[in-house]
């Protein structure tokens, strides 16, 4: 689960992680109540306008604005809060501002003196250790940095049997050349930051940038997170994080049926049960010339309600040509499957896409009696490779 740069920011402060301080809001009447907030809180008396979408490189898109004054804030909140905000890591048509946040300016006076770092902290999966990744090359490039000159990002592995040692904090703060005050502050800093991704349970923490201000504290200026779906039933209070209005429609339908689904961009429309048949499927469709619309894996639970949940869901793409439905029945019963896809095909009405469907295992004599007995227009096939020739014969049709 993704979360807004503010939710992740509360999550760092509830560990001792230093931040930029703001306040997340969804007027701009509600802004300048904020800034004036900030500037009782902090002092400030210059702001940060940042939109909250759950995308990076808003800074490039024009989703973070520096206001000097109230007015400015006024302006600058008025302009982004409603934009549709186009990033390099947005679709074309961008994602619209519902929230932004306004957060206390932290470069000035002394912008010279400011240094922007990476640093992010994941799992590796080919070391099985989680790591810390960073660099003095922080801000808004990079991107262009792991491209170009990747040997400037740094990785600092945690052996999972002692934790993060400090010793490795002050490697850390050594390698990107701080002294005094500020290597002081980041050995505080790094063992702070870890401990939100693994108290919090989360995938991946991402601070860019951490900056050292003009007055040599360390702070997360930014907060990129993604939590881990199987491990938020220890956290209650962060399950209401979840801003749905930010991911696929599609897919969060999907997950009121517990359906693994993912939408993809292709003109073939799947239901499998299992993801590893899935992916084989996926493969199957491209070699039979054509290309997945989705993964959907309708687990070993599949009914009759949740199959035609994923037919209506396949079938608001209007990409899709063609639906293979390949099944099979070792703990699902093959007969349910069908019962579903027959439901689906009368309650649904008027679906004009060719159907084929491949069933085999639990009861899959009864499947097809069931489908053949409906008089529905669906195409059986025996053998996986059957199924992807008969996905080629409709789309060349
Ligand atoms: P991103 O573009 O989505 O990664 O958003 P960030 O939160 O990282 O902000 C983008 C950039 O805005 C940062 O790299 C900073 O250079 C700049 N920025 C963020 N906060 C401040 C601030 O308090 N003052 C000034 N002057 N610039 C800021
Ligand atoms: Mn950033």
């Amino acid at each position: 689960m993704n979360l807004h740069e503010y939710q992740g920011k509360s999550i760092l402060k509830s560990f001792g992680v230093k931040i930029q301080e703001g306040i997340a809001v969804d007027t701009v009447d509600a802004a300048v109540e904020a800034a004036k907030t900030l500037q009782e809180q902090t002092g400030t008396s210059w702001w940060v306008v940042k939109a909250q979408i759950h995308a990076g490189g808003r800074g490039k898109g024009g989703g973070v604005k520096l206001a000097k004054n109230l007015d400015d804030l006024r302006e600058k909140a008025n302009a982004i809060l409603g934009m549709q905000l186009i990033t390099p890591q947005t679709s074309a048509e961008g994602k619209k501002v519902n929230k932004i946040m306004i957060a206390q300016d932290v470069y000035y006076p002394g912008e010279s003196e400011t240094s922007e770092f990476y640093m992010s902290v994941l799992m590796d999966r080919g070391t099985g250790q989680n790591v810390i990744m960073y660099s003095t090359e922080g801000g808004m490039d990079i991107e262009e940095v792991a491209e170009k000159t990747p040997h400037l990002i740094h990785k600092e592995f945690i052996d999972p049997k002692v934790g993060l040692m400090p010793f490795q904090s002050r490697k850390i703060a050594f390698n990107l050349g701080l002294s005094g005050t500020a290597f002081k502050e980041m050995t505080k800093f790094v063992p702070a930051l870890y401990n939100a991704y693994l108290g919090s349970d989360a995938s991946m923490f991402e601070i860019n940038p951490v900056l050292k201000t003009s007055d040599n504290l360390i702070m997360a200026v930014d907060a990129k997170v993604d939590l881990d779906d199987n491990a938020l039933y220890r956290h209650s209070d962060y399950a209401e994080m979840r801003d749905v209005t930010e991911e696929d429609p599609t897919e969060v339908e999907a997950g009121k049926y517990n359906l693994n689904f993912v939408k993809l961009d292709g003109n073939v429309g799947c239901m499998v049960n299992g993801a590893g048949l899935a992916m084989a499927t996926m493969d199957i469709i491209k070699l039979a010339g054509g290309s997945p619309a989705n993964f959907l894996d309708v687990g070993g639970t599949a009914n009759a309600r949740t199959v035609e949940a994923g037919f209506r869901i396949i079938l608001t793409d209007p990409n899709v040509k063609a639906i293979l439905v390949n099944i099979f029945g070792g703990i699902v019963r093959c007969d349910r499957v069908a019962q579903g896809i027959v439901d689906a095909y009368n309650n649904i009405g008027n679906i004009n896409v060719p159907i084929i469907v491949r069933l085999q295992g639990t009861n899959a004599v009864e499947a097809k009696k069931l489908i053949d007995e409906s008089g529905l227009k669906v195409i059986s096939a025996i053998l996986l490779k059957e199924a992807a020739e008969k996905v080629t014969e409709v789309l060349n049709d």
